[in-house]
């Protein structure tokens, strides 16, 4: 490992500051950073670590919109009833992150700046077009999710600057959230492929809104728009949604590596994305009742 300096903020105006020292990155909770900085693939002059930032650290109802701080953790995600009612899918995406010791000390920034394709949390902030909100010494910008993911480990992130929060619209009126994960493993495994669905239904039970994103199937993880257009204004069938599993494939573009075969992927993506669909449209039914 190599070394460099700690630093150790408690406040947001010093986190600023100690981030715009030039080679200076944050620690979270240094579930990605440790193991990297292990295998030599991650590296800072200075660590800035800002787990003592505790206003970085909420989840929050905010009337339009709901607010995650970057430093919550994914076991936070998991226990809250909030964002549990307004989000399921990312409920359970938290939920599906590793094991206990990795979701109490992982956090949901560090989730996203690490820009992992098979992040799970990442997929059910997209279907909700979450934008982040980043802030540095030169001021703050806010930046929807899709921009802000480049490739794999890039982010739009600039020097000096950290994610402060996540922020989200509700879905209204008849709606589902579903997210499905499939891993090498039940605990513990990264995933092989990950997927999303949202489903709005109107009075008649027909699709006014539709929304997909699948991970591990592409350098960053992606919204399938091809296959949510082909869903609009249609009613649930069977049909439909083999129709759309097959729309599906031909929007991802998976590599092989060594936790699957690009084949696979396709395969795993197609099936996950017919599935997380008809879930979402029960949840929706269920909501409607
Ligand atoms: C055993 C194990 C199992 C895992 N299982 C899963 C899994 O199932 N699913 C999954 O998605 N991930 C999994 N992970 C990966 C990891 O736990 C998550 O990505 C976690 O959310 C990372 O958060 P962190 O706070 O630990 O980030 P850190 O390791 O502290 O940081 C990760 C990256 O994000 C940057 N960063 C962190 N916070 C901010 C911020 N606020 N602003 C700007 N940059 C920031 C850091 O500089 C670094 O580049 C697993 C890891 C381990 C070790």
């Amino acid at each position: 490992m190599q070394g460099f300096d700690y630093l150790r903020p408690e406040t947001i105006s010093e986190l600023k500051k100690d981030l715009s020292n030039p080679g200076a990155r944050v620690l979270a909770g240094g579930t990605d950073i440790v193991p990297k900085m292990r295998q030599g693939v991650f590296s800072a002059s200075i660590l800035v670590d800002a787990s003592r930032v505790i206003s970085l650290d909420f989840i929050e109802d905010q009337g339009k919109e709901v607010v995650i701080g970057a430093l919550t953790t994914h076991q936070k995600l998991t226990d809250s009833a909030l964002i549990k009612n307004v989000n399921p899918a990312l409920t359970a995406a938290a939920e599906s992150v590793g094991c206990i010791q990795t979701r109490c000390r992982g956090t949901l920034g560090g989730n996203i700046a690490n820009a992992s394709p098979a992040a799970d949390t990442i997929p059910p902030l997209l279907i909700y077009d979450a934008d982040l909100l980043l802030q540095s010494l030169e001021g703050e910008r806010i930046l929807p999710l899709e921009s802000f993911l480049k490739g794999p480990g890039e982010t739009a992130l600039k020097p000096g600057e950290f994610i402060h929060s996540v922020s989200f619209s509700p879905l209204l009126g008849s709606w589902g959230s579903v997210f499905l994960k499939i891993g090498k493993r039940s605990g513990m495994a990264i995933s092989v492929v990950n997927g999303t669905a949202a489903i709005v239904l109107d009075d008649e039970g027909m699709i006014t809104n539709a929304r997909i994103a699948l991970g591990a199937v592409a350098p960053t993880v992606i919204r399938c728009r091809e296959t949510e257009k082909s869903l609009i204004g249609k009613e649930p069938s069977p049909e439909l949604f083999n129709n759309a599993s097959e729309i599906c494939r031909e929007e991802i573009t998976p590599i092989t590596d060594i936790r699957s075969t690009e084949e696979y992927r396709i395969h795993s993506a197609a099936v996950i994305a017919r599935r997380a669909l008809e879930q979402a449209v029960d949840q929706a039914r269920e909501r409607k009742n």
